[in-house]
């Protein structure tokens, strides 16, 4: 199977999203920050999802979207301006379309449950590091029969590796590479490839800013029974993965902070290919595979853990210790 007309598709469909976001990211004062109705941050999170699904439905129609979004809060009378505001981000991003329209396109990414071939879409992934201004993701997948087999990740916010401006867009195909391209131009994708740094005391581990999404206290108790010396870094969103995915981190945990918590598939599956064709591995805290057929969530696995794949195994035989004290 050839997919690099979907990869195409996804590429440019996460680039045109990622710019909206951006826009609006920038364009949020302090004192909105501070608001709890978040309207900015769900003008972007709708924009994203819209223009995402609208290329979608024109490029493969019969695809459905397991999206995160659907437009259901949009006739709360409360969020009556936001629409209004949607439609203009969407019309900067050179796209004009009625209200309507734009809630058709919104919807296309309300499908939950599993098929032979659909797509996942986080339209902004890490929602809290957008609303600090920090880290986020828009995040675009393609599943055949169960399994990813093509990725699109943006990362706003992430800086080159070099250091050069920030904006990198990752992309994978199954079977066929990662790669990396600025987000704001139509350079050449150059490869990706985790590191090779094959003992834990040499490692760098990252996790989520957020304690309430991943356990904190319990990574900390395996990155000391690893003798992981580093401290850890914390980033916002799927960014995680393409900091491991480029070598820059060997280790990402997502320990569970609930035992009723399943992961949704729109936080993983473009991450975990962008990471597998670096040459890294990814499982649950188990050890198990990730399995992407059960709908929108990851119903049969807990946790996630991402590495180089030089440790992996040293690294769930901690966790299970540290989940066993
Ligand atoms: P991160 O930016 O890596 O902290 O992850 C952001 C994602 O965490 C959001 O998109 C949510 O879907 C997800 N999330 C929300 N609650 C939890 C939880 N209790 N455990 C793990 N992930 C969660
Ligand atoms: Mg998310």
């Amino acid at each position: 199977m050839n997919y690099e007309a979907e990869l195409r598709v996804a590429v440019d469909s996460v680039k045109l999203a990622s710019r909206l976001c951006s826009r609006v990211q920038k364009a949020m004062a302090p004192d909105v920050l501070k608001k709890k109705d978040r309207s900015p941050v769900t003008v972007a999170d709708y924009g994203s999802q819209a223009l995402i699904c609208r290329a979608l439905a024109a490029a493969y129609p019969s695809d459905p979207v397991i999206g995160e979004e659907d437009s259901s809060a949009l006739n709360d009378p409360e969020n009556a301006d936001f629409m209004t505001q949607i439609r203009s981000q969407i019309e900067h991003a050179g796209v004009t379309a009625d209200e309507n329209r734009i809630r058709d396109w919104i919807d296309r990414g309300g499908s939950k449950t599993y098929c032979d071939r659909f797509w996942t879409l986080d339209p902004i992934d890490g929602t809290k590091g957008f609303v600090r201004k920090e880290q986020f993701a828009v995040s675009l997948a393609l599943l055949v029969d169960g399994r990813i087999v093509v990725a699109a990740l943006a990362c706003p916010n992430l800086p080159a590796i070099d250091g050069g401006s920030a904006g990198m867009v990752f992309s994978a195909v199954h079977s066929e590479g990662s790669w990396c391209e600025p987000l704001d131009e139509s350079s050449t994708r150059q490869p990706v490839r985790v590191s090779n740094v094959a003992l834990p005391a040499d490692a760098a581990f990252c996790e989520s800013v957020e304690s309430g999404h991943s356990a904190h206290g319990k990574s900390a108790r395996v990155k000391a029974r690893l003798g992981i010396a580093k401290d850890p870094v914390r980033l916002d969103s799927q960014a995680k993965y393409a900091v491991v995915a480029r070598g820059e981190a060997e280790v990402y945990l997502r320990l569970p902070t609930r035992a009723d918590y399943r992961e949704k598939i729109w936080d993983h599956a473009g991450g975990v290919l962008v990471v597998e064709e670096a040459g890294g591995r990814v499982t649950d805290i188990h050890g198990k595979a990730l399995e992407f057929h059960h709908g929108y969530q990851l119903e049969a696995n807990r946790g996630v853990v991402v590495s180089n794949g030089l440790f992996h195994d040293a690294v769930i035989e901690s966790i299970a210790s540290v989940f066993e004290e």
